[in-house]
């Protein structure tokens, strides 16, 4: 399987909007409010939905709040849902749809609604989840790899450097001794912290921290490449590091590169979705408007597929 998401504007403009300051959602009297607004407050304390983020949009639109104020295609900003897509790599059926916020812990996070409701309702289990990199943070490999479906999926990593210096990539883990090893080959062992900055770590749970001896680092030929402004080197090792491990060694293998080729059917099936079937903007408004309508067109477009697929017996004509 293979999901994706696609950013699809929503029915309200910027003049009917509040800016984040003014903007003041307890003051709503719900029994007053029309269904788009209610659905807002609802919906308020919903992972896809207001609880995916703690960061305030910019804008409120006071007719479909729920929707976000995003610039996510890089031209002038506008209110929008996304439209995430589960589907079978095999035929380019769509298995599942979610509306979610416009916000990427939104969309990652629907995806495992998708893949426990196929399960539950289809008990469709995927070997392999295909994604893109935005798709690959450490929680989501681990719930994947804990799951037994394998992640094709470019992994976020956040511990690359534009300096030169050498990257954790560079230095070897030794999952037996629990240490890394550094391409002088020295050893960097853990020490343990619990971090209080719940940020700091990726689930809350706080890093394992490795570090290289501070006198045989001081001593090193390969300093400069290593730390150039510390004292000794250190590198970090996320809660999930070992399903990032498994999604590494993914990417070094050809079913990859050929997966990286079937990720390319969801994209097209938004493509289809947007010029052909003309949904660029949303006519019902609300969370659930905006899931009627994509799992209307979702549906309208499997049994396109489905018709191509499965195609109706030729009628013999009569004499
Ligand atoms: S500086 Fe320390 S960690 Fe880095 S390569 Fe040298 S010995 Fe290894």
């Amino acid at each position: 399987m293979a999901v994706d998401a696609s950013l699809i504007e929503a029915d309200a403009n910027k003049q009917n909007s509040t800016p984040k300051e003014d903007w003041d959602a307890s003051q709503i009297d719900p029994t007053d409010a029309p269904r788009a607004v209610r659905e807002y407050l609802e919906t308020l304390d919903e992972a896809d939905f207001g609880a995916a983020s703690e960061v305030q949009p910019k804008f409120t639109s006071h007719s479909d709040p729920a929707s976000q104020w995003t610039a996510a295609r890089k031209g002038p900003a506008f209110f929008g849902y996304s439209d995430n897509y589960l589907i079978d790599t095999d035929h380019g059926v769509i298995v599942d749809v979610e509306a979610t916020r416009s916000i990427r812990q939104a969309e990652v996070g629907s995806t495992r609604t998708m893949l426990e409701r196929v399960k539950a309702k289809f008990d469709l289990h995927p070997e392999r989840l295909i994604a893109e990199t935005a798709y690959g943070t450490g929680p989501m490999l681990g719930w994947l790899v804990d799951r037994k479906i394998a992640p094709h999926i470019p992994v976020f990593d956040k511990s690359g450097r534009n300096d030169g210096t050498w990257t954790r990539a560079d230095f070897e883990w030794d999952a037996e001794n629990n240490q890394y090893i550094c391409p002088e080959g020295q050893t960097l062992k853990q020490f343990r912290r619990n971090y209080s900055d719940s940020n700091r770590g990726p689930t809350g749970e706080g890093v394992a921290k490795y570090r290289g001896l501070k006198n045989i680092c001081q001593a090193c030929p390969s300093k400069a490449r290593c730390f150039p402004n510390m004292d000794f080197r250190s590198i970090t090792r996320e809660e999930h590091e070992d399903a990032g491990q498994v999604a590494r060694d993914i990417a070094k293998t050809d079913q990859y590169v050929i997966s990286m080729k079937l990720r390319k059917k969801v994209e097209m099936l938004f493509a289809h979705l947007k010029r052909v079937l003309g949904l660029g903007r949303l006519r019902l408004r609300g969370p659930c408007g905006a899931n009627d309508e994509f799992l209307l067109a979702a549906t309208a477009q499997n049994l396109r597929k489905l018709a191509k697929i499965f195609p109706a017996p030729q009628q013999p004509r009569k004499a």
